[in-house]
C-alpha cells in the first residue's frame, strides 16, 4: 500500500492554492460581490451560475448543484484520484512531495521513534496513576464511576501529573529527545523556547493502532481540574496516529469480534470501557468522529454483523445513518441500540446496570425498522403533513430494501401507520421508482458523476432563507428555537441540518456553514448547506434586519403549518 501524503504537506498545498486562480485556469470568473462567477463547466448553460468564493475556498454551481473545495474541483475536472489531484496541485504550486518509496522509507524510523515516545508516556502514567500520591484521588475518581481495578489495568488507563514539565523530565531522563516528543503531540513548544507537558492533570486513555502499539492519547478533564479547558484533549495527528483509521479498543476486542462474528461500534472511551465491562467484549469506539472507510474495512475483515450504539442525541444519530451506509456498502448485515433520549452507553448502564443494556443490545433492531420507527417520532402522524412528510421519507427506506419478502413485510408495516390500503402504497412505491429512474436519465449513474445530476433540493423559501440566516448569524438561532420546533420544517433534509445547528448551539459549539457540510455525507443535504452560506444577500445585514427576516421566516413557516392543518 503507498503510504498516505504526511498532513503537513497537504495543509501547505491547500494554503497555497487559491481557489479561484486554480478554477480561473478553466474558466472564466468575474468578480461579483464578494465571489466570483463564471459558466459552469459541469453542465452547459447560457448564463453564468457557477460561484466561487474566495474566503470560503469552496465552488457552488446554482444551476446543477455541483460544489467542493479545490481538491475536489480538480478530481472531477481532470479525472483523478485524491492524491492524484493533491500531487497535481503540488506541481503546480511548487511544493514538494517526495516519491512515495523515499515516504515510506523516511517514516519508517521516525514512526518507531514516535511510537517509542508514546509507549513511555504510557508507562508513565499508569505508574502515576497507580502509584503516586496524587493519583489516588483519580483512582477514587474511577471507582466512583463504577470502573473496577480490573478494567482500568486492562484498557491501561493513566494519569498525568498536574504541574508543567513532570513527563517531560521522567522522559529526558530515559534518553528521549524533546523534539520527538514535540513530533509526537506529548510535548507543546513555549514561545520563548523550550517545551511543557501537552496533557496536565488529566485522566489518560491510550489509543493503540491494531497492533496494540500506543499511538496516541485521549486525555479527560477531571473534575476539579480548570473549568475553562476543554473536558476532552486529544494527541494531534502524527504519522502514527490517524484518527480516522484507529479504533480505539480494536487490539483488545479483535479475537471477540472474530469469535462471536459480531461487533458492538460506540462513539466514545468510557462507552467502550463500560461496555467491555458489562460484558461486551467486541466492543470498539470511532472516538467521537463517525466511522471512516478504513474503519469500516478494518471492522470488516473480522465479522459481518455490526452494532451501531451511538450517543441518542442528533449528531450520534446522524453519524449512525452514515455509519449504516457505509457498512452496508461492505456488505454487512448492520443493527442499531435503540437508547433513551440524550443517554449514551456509559450513562446508560450507570444508571440501568449491566444486564439492562446487555438486553438492549440483544434486542437490537435492523436499520430499516429503526428508521421506520424514528420517523413516526419524528413526524406528526395525527396531521396530514405529517403523514405525507412520513411517506415521503419511508419511500426511500422501502424502496432500498432488496429481498422482497423482507420488503412486503415492512410495507405493510407502513401502510397500516398511514391508514392506507397496501396496493395504494405500493402504487407510490413503483411511481417513485419510476420517478427515480427518470432522474438518473434511465441508467444508473456512478458515484463519480452523482454531483452532475443532482437537481435542486426542493425545499421552502422560506425556511431555506432561515437556515442561511442561522448559520450567518447564530445569535438568531435561540430566537428561531424559541418560536419554532423541528416538526415545523417540511423538508426532512433541511431538519437534519437544524438539528444538528441545534445540537451545536446548546454545546456552545462554533457554527459555521463550512464546517457544518463534515456531518453529513448525504450531497443533497451538503448542498442544501453549501447554497445557505453562499447566499451573498445575506451578509453583512445591520443585526435588527436580519433579525427582522428571521421573524417574518418564522411568520410564513407558522402559518403555511396552519393552513396546511385546516385544509
Ligand atoms: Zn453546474
Amino acid at each position: 500500500m503507498k503510504p498516505p501524503i504526511p498532513e503537513e504537506i497537504l495543509g501547505e498545498v491547500r494554503r497555497l492554492c487559491n481557489i479561484v486562480n486554480i478554477i480561473g485556469e478553466y474558466i472564466s470568473l468575474e468578480k461579483k460581490g464578494k465571489n466570483y462567477l463564471g459558466l459552469c463547466p459541469f453542465h452547459s448553460e447560457k448564463t453564468p451560475s457557477f460561484s466561487v468564493s474566495e474566503e470560503k475556498q469552496l465552488y457552488y454551481c446554482f444551476g446543477c448543484g455541483a460544489a467542493g473545495n479545490v481538491f475536489g474541483f480538480i478530481m472531477k475536472m481532470e479525472g483523478l484520484t485524491f492524491p492524484e489531484a493533491v500531487r497535481f496541485l503540488a506541481r503546480r504550486v511548487g511544493v514538494h512531495i517526495p516519491t512515495p518509496e523515499r515516504l515510506l522509507r523516511r517514516e519508517k524510523s521516525l514512526e518507531e521513534k514516535l511510537i517509542t515516545a508514546n509507549e513511555l508516556a504510557a508507562r508513565f502514567f499508569c505508574y502515576n496513576l497507580v502509584k503516586s500520591e496524587s493519583g489516588k484521588k483519580v483512582t477514587e475518581y474511577l471507582r466512583k464511576r463504577g470502573i473496577t481495578a480490573d478494567t482500568s489495568e486492562f484498557f491501561k488507563l493513566g494519569y498525568a501529573p498536574r504541574g508543567w514539565d513532570s513527563f517531560l523530565r521522567a522522559a529526558q531522563r530515559e534518553g528521549c529527545p524533546p523534539e520527538i516528543l514535540l513530533k509526537a503531540g506529548l510535548v507543546s513548544s513555549r514561545e520563548g523556547g523550550g517545551y511543557y507537558d501537552r496533557f496536565r492533570d488529566r485522566l489518560m486513555f491510550p489509543i493503540c493502532n491494531h497492533r496494540g502499539r500506543v499511538v496516541g492519547f485521549g486525555g479527560r478533564a477531571l473534575p476539579w481540574g480548570d473549568k475553562d479547558s476543554p473536558k476532552y484533549l486529544n494527541s494531534p495527528e502524527t504519522p502514527v496516529f490517524n484518527k480516522s483509521s484507529v479504533l480505539y479498543g480494536f487490539h483488545l476486542a479483535r479475537s471477540y469480534i472474530r469469535r462471536i462474528q459480531s461487533a458492538i461500534i460506540v462513539e466514545g472511551y468510557t462507552d467502550a470501557i463500560a461496555a467491555y465491562q458489562a460484558g461486551l467484549k467486541n466492543v470498539v469506539a470511532t472516538l467521537g468522529t463517525s466511522l471512516t472507510g478504513s474503519q469500516g474495512k478494518l471492522l470488516r475483515s473480522q465479522a459481518k454483523e455490526m452494532i451501531i450504539a451511538y450517543d441518542a442525541d442528533a449528531a450520534g444519530r446522524s453519524a449512525t445513518w452514515r455509519g449504516f451506509n457505509l457498512l452496508q456498502d461492505l456488505g454487512c448485515t448492520v443493527k442499531v441500540v435503540e437508547l433513551p433520549a440524550e443517554s449514551d452507553p456509559d450513562s446508560f448502564i450507570r444508571q440501568n446496570g449491566a444486564s439492562a443494556f446487555n438486553s438492549l443490545v440483544e434486542q437490537a433492531s435492523p436499520v430499516v425498522e429503526y428508521r421506520l420507527t424514528r420517523m413516526k417520532v419524528e413526524n406528526d402522524l395525527s396531521t396530514q403533513k405529517g403523514l405525507l412528510s412520513y411517506l415521503e421519507e419511508a419511500l426511500p427506506v422501502l424502496g432500498s430494501i432488496s429481498s422482497p419478502a423482507e420488503r412486503e413485510i415492512y410495507l405493510k408495516q407502513v401502510a397500516e401507520v398511514l391508514g392506507i390500503p397496501e396496493r395504494a402504497l405500493r402504487d407510490e412505491l413503483r411511481r417513485y421508482r419510476r420517478d427515480g429512474q427518470r432522474r438518473d436519465g434511465g441508467h444508473n449513474i456512478t458515484l463519480k458523476d452523482q454531483t452532475n445530476n443532482i437537481n435542486q433540493i426542493k425545499a421552502d423559501p422560506a425556511e431555506k432563507m432561515l437556515l442561511a440566516l442561522m448559520l450567518v448569524y447564530n445569535q438568531l438561532i435561540g430566537l428561531v428555537r424559541e418560536e419554532l420546533q423541528l416538526s415545523d420544517f417540511s423538508s426532512s433534509h433541511l431538519r437534519q441540518v437544524v438539528e444538528v445547528i441545534w445540537q451545536m448551539e446548546s454545546k456552545g459549539s462554533l457554527i459555521s456553514g463550512e464546517g457544518i457540510i463534515n456531518y453529513f455525507s448525504d450531497l443533497q443535504v451538503q448542498q442544501l448547506v453549501i447554497e445557505a452560506v453562499m447566499d451573498e444577500s445575506l451578509s453583512n445585514l445591520p443585526q435588527e434586519m436580519a433579525e427582522r427576516m428571521a421573524r417574518d421566516c418564522i411568520e410564513k413557516i407558522k402559518s403555511q403549518q396552519l393552513s396546511q392543518r385546516w385544509r
